[in-house]
């Protein structure tokens, strides 16, 4: 269980709270803090462990080795999958990238459409509108209902026998939407539709089981759940892994190589082409194993407690938009105060060591649906305070009353 005493007992952990006294960090949607378990890992395996895996022969590589297969086996059981069905990657961005780069060679020919949603982060659109492009298909969305919560009927619609993809986001980074991911995979399947799932704001908050959903293919960033920056996995079920066709070509890919041609290793290392990202995965099982030892449901629990707490206070702000689905949502808040910019209510809040963000959170295509460029946003992690929601209000509070008096 965690409380309010034991999360300020939990920031402890994390270094940059004592080196920065008066921090209130509330961008965490963006990235978390990394506590110092994750920093002392990542110390010590470049101080006791550091060579180049999978090539030498040589103790101190087999070391090396030994610990990155060791990463993969803690993010597996994570996520209830094997250690062969997991790929690192820089982040969830490169995992959507790769897969949208290589996934038309596994399509059936005569499905030729996409379905997303009308609340993607870029990085799950972008990709797909370039394979669109390329390949000739077609985008279609499933469009979010006035509550801010996906309208299912239309998903209904929108799968069809033509779909060839549905890759979807798992919890909004703009609204904090929790999407029946569950339920929209069913329906894909009726249809043999491959699922994605971006799970870069889900994994890190609540029990994700890529066995009980289903999907074909899920992604997550390591930062973003107190691991280090530029580490991220590519969850594929196996059988769709060995039949993908890799994304990146050279070192410790191929199984034998000749001047004119290449024969490709087995998966995962077929997709995990030169040098890897170490350290990164060796930082990211130790940030599993933190939030393993908290509880990842008390994580969800305490985060759900703070929700209720600062919504029962920040709807009190005469004239505050708030853009949350309060029945489903995560620990994700997106606002607007009249009269005032989005940028000047985070910079603004700077001013009282309260960092947040502003803007249109890499969701461009629903901003301007909302009618809206963007919206302030606080989004929390489980070292977050009754504290810092009361001096948050209380500095919301000073800034409505000086552009709207
Ligand atoms: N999808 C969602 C829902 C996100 O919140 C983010 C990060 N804001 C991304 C994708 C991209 O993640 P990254 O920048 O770590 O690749």
């Amino acid at each position: 269980m965690i409380n309010n005493q034991i999360a300020k007992k939990l920031k402890n952990d994390f270094p940059i709270f004592s080196n920065n006294h008066d921090l209130i960090f509330l961008d965490n949607a963006s990235t978390t803090q990394k506590p110092k378990q994750v920093i002392n890992a990542i110390k010590e395996f470049y101080e006791t462990s550091n060579a180049n895996i999978h090539r030498g022969v040589y103790k101190l590589s087999q070391k090396a080795t030994e610990k990155y297969e060791n990463s993969k086996k803690i993010v597996a059981k994570f996520i209830n999958a094997s250690s062969e069905e997991i790929i690192f990657t820089k982040g969830t961005t490169e995992g959507i990238n790769s897969l949208a780069y290589t996934l038309h060679s596994i399509l059936p020919k005569e499905k030729n459409e996409i379905v997303l949603t009308e609340m993607e982060h870029h990085s799950n659109l972008i990709p797909w509108q370039q394979l669109a492009e390329r390949k000739k298909m077609k985008l279609k969305f499933i469009k979010m209902k006035d509550d801010f919560t996906l309208d299912i009927e239309d998903a209904k619609r929108k799968i069809t026998d033509k779909t060839a993809v549905l890759s979807i986001v798992h919890i909004s980074n703009s609204l904090g939407t929790i999407n029946p991911i569950k339920e929209l995979i069913k329906i894909a399947k009726k249809k043999n539709v491959l699922t994605i799932i971006d799970a870069a704001q889900s994994i890190p908050h609540m029990k994700v089981d890529v066995k009980n959903l289903d999907c074909d293919f899920l992604v997550f960033s390591g930062h973003k759940m107190l691991g280090p920056l530029g580490i991220g996995v590519l969850y594929g079920k196996k059988d769709l892994l060995e039949k993908l066709e890799p994304f990146n070509f050279g070192g410790s890919m191929i199984k034998y190589v000749s001047f004119e041609d290449a024969k490709w290793n087995v998966s995962p290392e077929k997709f995990e082409a030169g040098t890897q990202n170490i350290v990164g995965a060796v930082g990211l099982a130790e940030a599993i194993r933190y939030i393993e030892k908290i509880g990842i449901e008390n994580i969800e629990k305490w985060e759900h407690e703070l929700m209720k707490y600062i919504l029962k206070e920040i709807k009190k702000i005469k004239g505050i938009e708030i853009y949350n689905s309060e029945k489903n949502t995560a620990g994700i808040l997106s606002f607007n105060l009249k009269n005032i910019h989005p940028h000047d209510i985070a910079s603004l809040l700077d001013d009282h060591e309260i960092a947040i963000r502003a803007g249109h959170h890499c969701t461009m295509p629903l901003m301007k649906k909302l009618g809206i460029s963007g919206t302030a946003r606080i989004s929390f992690y489980f070292y977050n305070t009754h504290e810092d929601i009361d001096k948050l209000i209380k500095a919301l509070n000073k800034i409505n009353k000086k552009f709207n008096n």
